[in-house]
Order: C-alpha cells, then structure tokens, then sequence
C-alpha cells in the first residue's frame, strides 16, 4: 500500500481508536517533572504517570504518535538505513486493561489486513522470550509462520527495581539483496544487527514487579506498551531503500541539493551520508527548539550544538558555504505541519536561533576543518593511529570543534582521539579561567573584557543567552 507519512500516521491512530483508545496529542521533547530523562526517547516515556499511578488516565487504552530523540544513535545517521536522532514512535498502551493476546493481535491485524497495511504476511517475523510460551502462542494462533518465530534471551525488558516483563519484536524482511552481511553471517537473522530483517516494532508485556531483593512477582495489573518506528514502515510503505527516500526527508533533501554547487544525493556514499546527516540533524534541533530548548555548553543545549555543528561541518563537505541550515526550518515545518504545527508556527524563531548558532560556528569553521584534516592526515601516518589530546582541544577551544564531532570524523577515518588528554587539558584550562575569576573578584574588578578574555567559553554562553533573551520579545 503507498501511502503519505500524514496518512500511515493517522491510519494508525484510527486503527486503535477503533479498538476503544484515545488519541493523545505527542508530548514535549522536553521531560516533564522528569529529572531522569534529558529527551523523551520513546512513548512510554511520556506514560510513566499511568503506568507508576500516580495520575488515572480517562480511558486505560491509550494511542499516539510521539516526537522522540535519541542521541545515543548520533553516530548511527547516515551509517544504518533505519536510525535517527529524531523520529516518530507510534505506540499502543494498556494501562491495566488488555494484556498479550490483544496487543498480539492488533499488531498482526493492522500490519497484514487488506484494510489496513496489507503487508506480505511471508516477511515479517517477531521475536519472543523463549520462556514467554504464552507470546508464542499467541502468535501462532494470530497466523505468524512457526519458522518466522525466533527465541532469543534479550527479549526482557528490565530496568532494575520496577515494572519488567517480556518483550516481542516485528521484524520485516527486506531480502538478502538489502542484506549488509553475508547469507551464512551469525548476524543474519531478525534481532541481528543487519539490514535485512527490519525491526519496526517492539511490544512489551510489563507483567512483573523487579524487587529490591532481585525476586520477580507479578504485577497487580499488567500493562502494554509498544513502539512502532514510524520512518521504518513508511520507508516499507514506499519502497524506499532507507528512512531517507521517503516524503519526510526528500524534500529537505532536495532543498540541501539547490544549496550545494552541484552535488547530487545518491552519486556517493560520502555526500549521501552528509546529506542525511543534514536531514535528520535539522529536524531534531528544529522541534527541539519548538518544545524550549536552545542550543548552550550543558545539557540539551549541548546536545543542539553538537547537532548544528556537525550539520555544518557535513554542508561544509559538501561545498555549501556560510550559514544555511536554518534555511531548511520552513521545509521541516511544512512536511510535519499536518501533525505538528508547531514548527511553522514558530519557524522564523527558530531560523533565528539556528543561524546565530551557525553564524559563530561558520567563523571558524573553514581552518577548523583544515586543521582536523591535517590531523587526520598525520595520524593515519602515525603508529598509534591516534589525534592527540591536545589537538583535539585546541579544536575544540580555538575552533569550536565539541570533542564529539573530533571523536566521530576521526572514527570514520578509521582513527582514535585521545579522551583522556582531552579531558586533562578541559581541566587545566577550567582550572586557569578558576583561578583568573579569583584573581579578579579580589581586586573587586568588574573589567567584563577581561573576565571574557580569560574564561572564554562559559562567559560566551552568557552572552548567547542575552542575545537570544531579545530574540524573544
Ligand atoms: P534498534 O535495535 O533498531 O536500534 P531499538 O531496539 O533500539 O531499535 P526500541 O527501543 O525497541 O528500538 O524502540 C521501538 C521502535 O522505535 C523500534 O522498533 C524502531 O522501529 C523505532 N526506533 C528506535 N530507535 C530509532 C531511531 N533511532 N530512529 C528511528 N526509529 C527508531
Ligand atoms: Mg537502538
Ligand atoms: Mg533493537
Ligand atoms: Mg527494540
């Protein structure tokens, strides 16, 4: 079935709307009264509050699509077909109400029914608990070939003390042809790190209760919680080889392509992978800032550095030269605008935010890439294969480089960075700035040129922050 990234959305919250949930609108990418969490990575990160009951929900089945980041898959755009830092999470939850055969069920129906997805029943497999007989069951009985059902012990889902069961997951068989790995490779299964068996669904049977004393007792009420990567099934849904050919990235795609002299997406692997790296990086920090986040030196806000920077450096690989990044905002904004507004609604903030980020980044960019070129060069020569610490500082202090995006090129030019010099030389200079602000406040100075001078990074920080209060109003 060929379907828009607006329609597979909404066909599946119609589906369990159908199936007596409510439709909740997504969250903020930002946690709320959740300390533990720097983004909402997932569905059920916004759904602790039923599931702990500490809030009763209206209705105890519940559906949505929900804005997620990870940056713990940074390095994977570009490099898999399946991963990026933002994407949608489509997900069906139980708060004490249905349990394993509905969620099974509902699963098989809406992939493999002609009214709903229609997909080939003969390529999707599912994995299991081997000890969850139940969840094999089930699936058996729902249609899933037995050969389609693999055992595997990661299947349990447990994060220590709290809630914990067994999980399932939906894999999808893209063909050997869109295999990374050989026929006969250990990995060549569903759940194996390969690009043929496609994991586009997970759902969790939280049925137990991890104690302190580590004994497993079961849960009083059982809840369902699911995920379903929305870019992996539309790139099924429209015969695209990865997240990437589908209609949420090929219009950013394409406006990237006007912006570069005369690059083309898909003629090599290494602009191919900047010009995803771009897609997938503008949509993350640009909802980001939607939900209040705004690019810093901590936290988050480091988080959208790291992302805009390496943005720049990718459209700097690709020719395009100065800020353009922000350019794209209104193109984010209209592929998402059906579902979520709220990137149109504020875009030319944001392009703001974003473009001063660059602006100060595009300064020095230029002989920063020079340099770690340089590095690159030299130390594929060297034996150890290693950019030293004290390189990598000067990039990250002279050139604005955050050690990340040193760490990650180096990688993929096969080479280590030395972290731990790094971090010797951060402390050092944290150390000197320390001992400047002392030397400073006991002449009572308020001499702000020097201060700036002597504790460059931290007081930059303040300035952006000041700058970016007028943005505001
Ligand atoms: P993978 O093994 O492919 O990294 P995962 O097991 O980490 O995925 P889950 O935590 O089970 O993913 O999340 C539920 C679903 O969300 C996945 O089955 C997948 O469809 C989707 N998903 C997870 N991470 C990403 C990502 N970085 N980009 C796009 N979709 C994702
Ligand atoms: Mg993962
Ligand atoms: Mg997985
Ligand atoms: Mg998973």
């Amino acid at each position: 079935k060929k379907l828009t990234s607006s329609e597979f959305r909404q066909m599946f919250l119609d589906f369990f709307k159908q199936h007596g949930h409510m439709v909740l609108p997504s969250q903020s990418l930002i946690p709320q009264d959740d300390p533990t969490l720097l983004w909402i990575n997932s569905g059920v990160a916004t759904m602790k509050k039923y599931f702990d009951g500490s809030v009763v929900p209206k209705n105890h089945r519940i559906t949505s699509s929900q804005k997620s980041i990870r940056t713990n898959d940074i390095e994977n755009v570009g490099k898999t077909a399946r991963h990026q830092t933002f994407f949608e999470m489509l997900g069906n939850f139980s708060v004490g109400d249905y349990f394993k055969k509905e969620a099974i069920t509902w699963a098989w129906e809406f992939l493999t029914s002609p009214d709903w997805l229609d997909l080939d029943q003969e390529k999707l497999y599912c994995t299991v608990y081997p000890k969850d007989t139940e969840a094999q069951k089930i699936w058996l009985e729902v249609g899933m070939p037995e050969d389609h059902i693999v055992k595997l012990e990661e299947n349990f889902w447990d994060i220590g003390e709290g809630p914990c069961g067994p999980d399932s997951e939906i894999f999808y068989d893209r063909g050997q042809e869109n295999n990374d790995v050989a026929e006969d490779d250990p990995e060549n299964f569903p759940g194996g790190e390969n690009a043929r068996y496609l994991e586009i669904w997970n759902i969790v049977f939280s049925q137990y209760n991890h104690l302190a004393n580590g004994k497993y007792v079961d849960q009083p009420h059982k809840n369902i919680d699911t995920g379903m990567g929305l870019e992996r099934v539309l790139s099924i849904l429209q015969d695209a080889p990865t997240n990437f050919e589908t209609d949420l990235f090929l219009p950013i795609i394409h406006e990237t392509e006007k912006m570069t002299a005369a690059k083309k997406y898909g003629t090599n692997k290494a602009d191919t992978t900047a010009f995803k790296i771009i897609a997938d990086h503008v949509r993350t920090v640009s909802f980001a800032i939607a939900d209040g986040a705004l690019p810093s030196n901590t936290g988050r806000g480091y988080v959208l550095r790291r992302l805009i920077r390496r943005a720049d450096l990718n459209g700097q690989r690709l020719g395009i030269k100065g800020a353009f990044l922000y350019k794209l905002v209104p193109v984010v904004g209209k592929i998402m605008e059906s579902h979520y507004p709220e990137v149109t609604e504020q875009k030319d903030f944001i392009a703001k935010v974003i473009k001063n980020e660059e602006e100060r980044f595009q300064l020095t960019l230029e002989s920063g890439l020079t340099l770690l070129d340089d590095l690159i060069a030299s130390a594929q020569k060297s034996e150890d294969k290693t950019i030293t610490g004290k390189d990598a500082f000067k990039l990250f202090d002279t050139y604005g480089f955050p050690y990340e995006l040193t760490f990650e090129t180096a990688q993929d030019a096969g080479l280590k960075v030395d972290q731990k010099g790094f971090d010797a030389e951060m402390a050092a200079q944290k150390e000197r700035a320390r001992k400047a602000r002392g030397n400073l406040q006991s002449m009572s100075s308020q001499d702000e040129t020097l201060m700036n001078l002597k504790d460059k990074s931290e007081f930059e920080y303040g300035v952006y922050e000041e700058k970016h209060a007028k943005l505001v109003d």
